[in-house]
C-alpha cells in the first residue's frame, strides 16, 4: 500500500482566479486515486505566501518528511515547492535520505535527482540576476543621495509638486494647511486634537479623506518641510527581501533642497512640542509603530463593535514612569468616543462635530497576553510532552555520528600491534637476521604510521569529549523546554502565526483560525463550522471601566443591605481602600443613584431609582 499525501498552494497569478486552490485540491486527489494510492494528509496553504512566515503548511510538510507517515508527495508543479534555492536543496536533499517520492501531476511524472540540478542551476541563475539588478539599483540611488540629485517624492506628496524640469515646487494651498499643523502644534496641541481641528474645518487630504494624527505626526516631523532632504535612510536588501535601516553615517542630508513650507523657527518649535509629549525608547527614536511586545500583534486585534484596527499605544505612568502598553480601537484614538460630552470633558480642548468614535474597550497589553496564555496552556499542555520529545529526537539524531569511540578503540588496537612489530624488529637485530640498515628503515617506517595513528586518536578523543559536550547541551535544551515559561512563549507565536485575526468586543473576543491550521493539531471548539474561529469569554477582565462600574453595583447592593453602611465598612466588605471606597460613593452620588439624608456621621443613604 503506498500512502500518498498532497501539497497544494497558489501562486501569485492564481490567486486572483476563482477557486483555483480548491480546483488544485480536486486534481491533486484526482491523481492519488488514478494511481491506487491512499491520502493520508493534504498540505493546503492559504495563501500565497513567498516569505517563509506565510506557508505553515510547506514547514509541516518539510517535518513530516522525516517521519513514516507517507511515501509519496503529490503536487501540481516543481514550483509550488520551491520559493528559493536553498530551500528547495534543502526540500530535495531530506526527500532523498528519507528515500520519498515526488508526484508532479501536470507533467505526469516523478521527481528525479537530474531535475533537481537542472533547476536548481536555473534558480541560482535567476537568483543572480536579480541580485545584480537589485544591486545595480541600489547603487544608482545612493549616487543620486550622496550627490543630492533630484528629490524622489511619492507622487502623492501633500504639499508638494513636480515641476517639468524634475524640481519640486510647493502647492501654496496645501503648504498654507501644513504651516497651519506646524502653528497649533507649536502652540501645545497634541496631533489627535490638531486632526480634531482640521476636522471641524472639514479639511481633507488629496484622497477626500480627513488627515489621521498619524499622518500630522509624520508630517510635522518630516524635515522636507523646512527644505531638507535627508537621503539613504533605508536601502532594500536583496538576500533577505526587506528594507532595513541604514547607519547613521551611511545617511546623507541635503539642506535647501526643496523649498520651505516652513521657517526653522517654526519647524523646531513643533518639533520641541513632540518631544516633550513622545515617550523615547533606548535609542532615542519615538516609540511609534514600533512593537517591541512578547508577542506579535500587530495587524490582528480588529474592534468589534467598528471593524477598525486595534492600535498599540505607549504611555508612561504618573506615579513611578513605568511604561504601560495598550492596544486601542483606532476610531476611538482618532475620534474619541462616540459621546463626545461623556468622553473627559475636562481634558478635551476641541471637540469634535458630527463624527462618531467608538465606544469599545482599551486593553492593558499584559492582561491580553495573560488570556492568551490561558487558551494556550489548555490548547496545548497536552501536547506538551510529544513534542518535546520529538524536538529530542530529532537534535539528538544529528549527534550521533559525532561518536568516535569504536574508532578510538580500533586505533588503540593498531598501536599495541605496532609497539609488538617494533619488539620484534630489535629481536631480530639482535639475532643477526636483520641488517643495521635494514632495521632502520622498518623502524623507521613503523615510527611514522605510529605517530599519525596518535594523531588521530587525539582528533577523535577531543571530538567525543565534544559529543559528551552536546549531550550535556541536549539536557540543558531538554530541562529548558519543560520550562513553561519558555513553551507557552513558543506556543503562543506558534498560535499566532496561524490566527487570521482576532476581534475584540468588550466582554469576549473571536479568535479567527487560517483555513490551513484548523486541520492541523489543535482540537478547537469550532462554535461555527465554517467560521473557524473560536470565542473567549472574558467578562469584564480586560475592561476597567466595566470593573469599575460593577464594582459600585456591588456598593449599591451594599447600601441596599444596610442603608446605615459606612465609606470604612463598603471598603472592608469588597476589599479596597477608604478612598476608593469613598470614590465610588461620590461618583455613584454625581449619577444621581444614591443620596445621603442627614449630616456628619448620622444618617443614612437612599437609593434613587
Ligand atoms: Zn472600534
Amino acid at each position: 500500500m503506498i500512502r500518498a499525501v498532497i501539497y497544494c498552494r497558489c501562486s501569485t497569478e492564481e490567486e486572483s482566479q476563482k477557486n483555483a486552490l480548491e480546483k488544485q485540491v480536486a486534481e491533486a486527489e484526482s491523481s492519488v486515486r488514478q494511481y491506487g494510492w491512499v491520502l493520508v494528509d493534504r498540505y493546503v496553504e492559504s495563501r500565497s505566501g513567498t516569505t517563509a512566515k506565510g506557508r505553515n503548511e510547506y514547514k509541516r510538510l518539510f517535518n513530516d518528511l522525516l517521519t513514516d507517515k507517507f511515501d509519496v508527495i503529490v503536487i501540481k508543479s516543481q514550483d509550488r515547492l520551491m520559493r528559493n534555492t536553498k530551500d528547495w536543496y534543502l526540500f530535495v536533499d531530506r526527500l532523498c535520505t528519507e528515500q520519498k517520492k515526488l508526484y508532479m501531476y501536470i507533467e505526469n511524472k516523478f521527481y528525479s535527482t537530474d531535475d533537481a540540478l537542472i533547476t536548481g542551476i536555473k534558480a541560482i541563475l535567476a537568483e543572480e540576476y536579480s541580485r545584480e539588478l537589485s544591486k545595480k539599483i541600489n547603487n544608482a540611488h545612493r549616487n543620486r543621495q550622496r550627490d543630492g540629485g533630484n528629490v524622489m517624492l511619492p507622487g502623492n506628496a501633500y504639499g508638494f509638486k513636480r515641476m517639468p524640469d524634475k524640481s519640486v515646487a510647493l502647492v501654496e494651498k496645501e503648504a498654507e494647511i501644513k504651516r497651519e499643523m506646524y502653528r497649533l502644534c507649536a502652540a501645545g496641541y497634541g496631533t489627535r486634537t490638531i486632526s480634531t481641528i482640521m476636522r471641524n474645518r472639514g479639511i481633507v487630504n488629496r484622497d477626500g479623506k480627513p488627515f489621521t494624527s498619524s499622518y500630522i505626526l509624520r508630517m510635522l516631523r518630516n524635515p522636507i518641510n523646512k527644505g531638507t532632504a535627508v537621503m539613504g535612510k533605508y536601502h532594500f536588501d536583496f538576500d533577505s527581501k526587506r528594507t532595513i535601516k541604514n547607519p547613521k553615517e551611511k545617511i546623507y542630508i541635503h539642506e535647501d533642497k526643496v523649498p520651505r513650507t516652513v521657517s526653522d523657527e517654526l519647524w523646531n518649535a513643533a518639533n520641541e512640542q513632540i518631544d516633550k509629549r513622545s515617550v523615547k525608547t533606548k535609542d532615542g527614536e519615538d516609540d511609534i509603530g514600533k512593537n517591541p511586545g512578547k508577542y506579535q500583534l500587530s495587524g490582528k486585534i480588529v474592534c468589534g463593535m467598528c471593524g477598525q484596527p486595534y492600535w498599540r499605544k505607549v504611555h508612561r505612568k504618573h506615579s513611578n514612569h513605568e511604561l504601560i502598553y495598550t492596544w486601542a480601537c483606532s476610531s476611538y484614538l482618532e475620534l474619541g468616543r462616540s459621546d463626545n460630552l461623556r468622553a473627559r470633558p475636562n481634558l478635551r480642548k476641541v471637540f469634535l462635530e458630527n463624527e462618531k468614535g467608538c465606544d469599545n474597550i482599551n486593553i492593558a497589553e499584559n492582561e491580553f497576553y495573560a488570556v492568551l496564555e490561558e487558551i494556550c496552556s489548555n490548547q496545548y499542555q497536552k501536547n506538551k510532552k510529544k513534542i518535546i520529545e520529538k524536538i529530542m529526537k530529532l537534535l539528538s539524531k544529528s549527534l550521533n555520528n559525532q561518536d568516535g569511540t569504536k574508532e578510538i578503540e580500533k586505533l588503540e588496537r593498531e598501536q599495541e600491534d605496532i609497539e609488538r612489530k617494533m619488539k620484534f624488529l630489535v629481536d631480530k637485530l639482535i639475532d643477526g637476521v636483520l641488517t643495521d640498515q635494514m632495521y632502520k628503515t622498518k623502524q623507521e617506517e613503523l615510527e611514522k604510521k605510529r605517530d599519525q595513528n596518535k594523531k588521530k586518536i587525539l582528533e577523535l578523543t577531543e571530538r567525543t569529549s565534544n559529543t559528551q559536550n552536546i549531550k550535556d547541551r541536549l539536557q540543558e535544551i531538554e530541562t529548558r523546554l519543560n520550562d513553561d515559561d519558555l513553551f507557552k512563549k513558543a506556543t503562543i507565536d506558534d498560535m499566532l502565526e496561524e490566527v487570521d485575526k482576532i476581534v475584540v468586543y468588550p466582554r469576549y473576543m473571536e479568535i479567527y483560525f487560517s483555513l490551513s491550521s484548523v486541520t492541523g493539531c489543535m482540537d478547537l471548539k469550532i462554535f461555527d463550522g465554517d467560521k473557524k474561529c473560536f470565542r473567549v469569554d472574558y467578562g469584564n477582565r480586560l475592561d476597567y471601566k466595566g470593573r469599575q462600574c460593577d464594582a459600585r453595583e456591588v456598593v449599591v447592593d451594599l447600601i441596599r443591605e444596610n442603608p446605615r453602611i459606612t465609606g470604612k465598612m463598603i471598603a472592608k466588605e469588597i476589599g479596597c481602600s477608604l478612598s476608593g471606597a469613598n470614590y465610588k460613593l461620590k461618583v455613584l452620588k454625581k449619577e444621581g443613584r444614591i443620596r445621603f439624608n442627614g449630616a456628619g456621621g448620622k444618617g443614612c443613604w437612599e437609593i434613587l431609582e
